[in-house]
C-alpha cells in the first residue's frame, strides 16, 4: 500500500524502514527536503503538500499529537486516516486526556484547568502544593512546565505560560516512570509490549530499560487493562503509548501519545515485531505481529545534542546504532542505541560501556 505520513521526522523515518520489507511505499508531508524521513519516500513540501500527500496515499497516519485536527478532519473526507481524529483530538490536550481517564476510572493526578492568574490561585487552593503547571497543548520533553512548591510562585508560574490554556496537576510522588505501548487493528485485536522503565534528564528521555524490572504480572495486567479501555473507547487503530508513574499506591497514568514512542525504540531489535512494524501492520489491515521480547533484557539510550563516538557502538556485538540524519544541536534527538542482553549483568555492563552517551550526574 501507499502510506502517507503527516510529518517527516525520525518517527516517520523508522516507520518507513519497518514498512519497506512488507512492500509498502511511503510519502511524507513536511517543511523541507532536509528532514529525517525525506530520503525514505516521496517528500511533499510547500503549500499544497497535504493535498499532494492525499493524492499519493491509500492510508494516512501522523507522527505527532500536535498535528492540526482540522487538517486530519478534512483529509478524512477523502482518505482513510489512522489513528482517527478522535484519538488525536483527545491526546493533544492534557485536559481532555485527564477527563477521559476519570470517565474510565483510570487513576491520574488531581488536576484543574487554568486560564488566568485567578484560576491558578483557586487551583492551588484546591490541589495544594507541590504541583506542576503545564500548558494544555503542545508541551514535549518537559517544555512548557513550571514546578510550584510555594504559593509565592503563582505570579511567575502563570507568567511562564504566556497566557495559554494550562492545567495544574498535583505532584505525584513516584518511584519510577514506566510506559506501555500497545497496538490495535481494525478487527479489534490488541497486542501489548511489556512495561518499560524510563529515565529522564532535564525532561528528556535518556534511557529505557525493557522490560522494566520487578514488575509483577498483576501490575502488567493492570496497565494492559487501562490501555485496552483507552484503545477501545477511542476506537484507536495503530500504536498507542501511555506514560505511567509507579507509586506505593499503584499505577497512575500521566499522559498518552497516539503514536509510536521514543520509549518503544528498543523494540526494533528487542521484540519479535517492532512498534513501527506493528503500527504499519495495523493501519494497512495486516495481521499484528508478536510483541514478545527477543532477549531477556533490552535497553535504549538516546543520542542527544552531539553524536559522540558512534564507532564504539558499532564495535559492540550487542549494540545497534540508529541515526536520524540530523545535525548536532543542543537537546536534539540525533539517534539512539539499542542494546540486547541475555543477563542483567550483560545489560548493565553494556550500559556502563556507553556511559559517554548518558548525562553525567
Ligand atoms: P510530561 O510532559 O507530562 O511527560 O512531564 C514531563 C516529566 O515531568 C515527566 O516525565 C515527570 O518526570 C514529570 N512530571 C510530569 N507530571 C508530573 C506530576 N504530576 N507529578 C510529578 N512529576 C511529574
Amino acid at each position: 500500500m501507499k502510506i502517507g505520513v503527516l510529518g517527516a521526522g525520525q518517527l516517520g523515518r523508522m516507520l518507513a524502514i519497518a514498512g519497506y520489507p512488507l512492500n509498502h511505499q511511503f510519502g511524507f508531508s513536511g517543511n523541507s527536503n532536509d528532514e529525517p524521513a525525506a530520503l525514505l519516500g516521496r517528500m511533499f513540501v510547500g503549500d499544497d503538500s497535504v493535498e499532494s500527500l492525499v493524492d499519493f496515499a491509500d492510508v494516512i497516519t501522523y507522527e505527532s499529537e500536535n498535528t492540526d485536527v482540522r487538517i486530519v478532519n478534512s483529509i478524512s473526507q477523502k482518505c482513510i486516516v489512522y489513528p482517527s481524529e478522535k484519538s488525536l483530538f483527545i491526546t493533544q490536550h492534557r485536559g481532555r486526556e485527564k477527563a477521559l481517564f476519570e470517565q474510565l476510572s483510570i487513576p491520574c493526578a488531581s488536576y484543574q484547568m487554568v486560564n488566568s492568574e485567578q484560576d491558578l490561585i483557586d487551583a492551588v487552593r484546591i490541589i495544594g502544593l507541590p504541583a506542576i503547571l503545564k500548558t494544555a497543548t503542545e508541551g514535549y520533553d518537559g517544555k512548557g512546565q513550571f514546578l510550584m512548591s510555594d504559593a509565592s510562585q503563582i505570579k511567575a508560574a502563570w507568567a511562564s505560560m504566556h497566557g495559554v490554556a494550562s492545567i495544574l496537576e498535583g505532584f505525584v510522588n513516584f518511584k519510577r516512570e514506566l510506559s506501555l505501548i500497545a497496538v490495535r487493528d481494525t478487527n479489534n485485536n490488541h497486542k501489548y509490549y511489556p512495561l518499560v522503565e524510563n529515565t529522564h534528564h532535564n525532561g528528556i528521555l535518556r534511557l529505557t530499560v525493557a522490560p522494566a524490572q520487578a514488575i509483577s504480572t498483576e501490575v502488567q495486567k493492570t496497565a494492559e487493562r487501562y490501555m485496552q479501555t483507552l484503545l477501545d473507547e477511542m476506537n484507536h487503530i495503530g500504536v498507542l503509548t501511555i506514560e505511567l508513574f509507579e507509586t506505593d499506591n499503584g499505577l497512575i497514568v500521566n499522559e498518552m501519545a497516539p503514536r509510536v514512542h521514543n520509549s518503544g525504540h528498543w523494540s526494533i531489535e528487542g521484540a519479535n515485531t517492532s512498534q513501527f512494524e506493528n503500527h504499519i501492520r495495523a493501519i494497512t489491515g495486516q495481521p499484528l505481529g508478536d510483541t514478545t521480547p527477543t532477549h531477556p533484557f533490552s535497553a535504549m539510550i538516546n543520542i542527544i545534542g552531539n553524536m559522540g563516538n558512534t564507532n564504539m557502538v558499532l564495535d559492540m556485538p550487542n549494540a545497534h546504532l540508529h541515526l536520524y540524519d540530523k545535525a548536532e544541536r543542543t537537546d536534539r534527538k540525533l539517534g539512539h542505541i539499542n542494546i540486547t542482553a541475555n543477563s542483567e549483568q550483560e545489560l548493565n555492563q553494556s550500559i556502563q560501556q556507553l556511559h559517554d552517551f548518558l548525562p553525567k550526574e
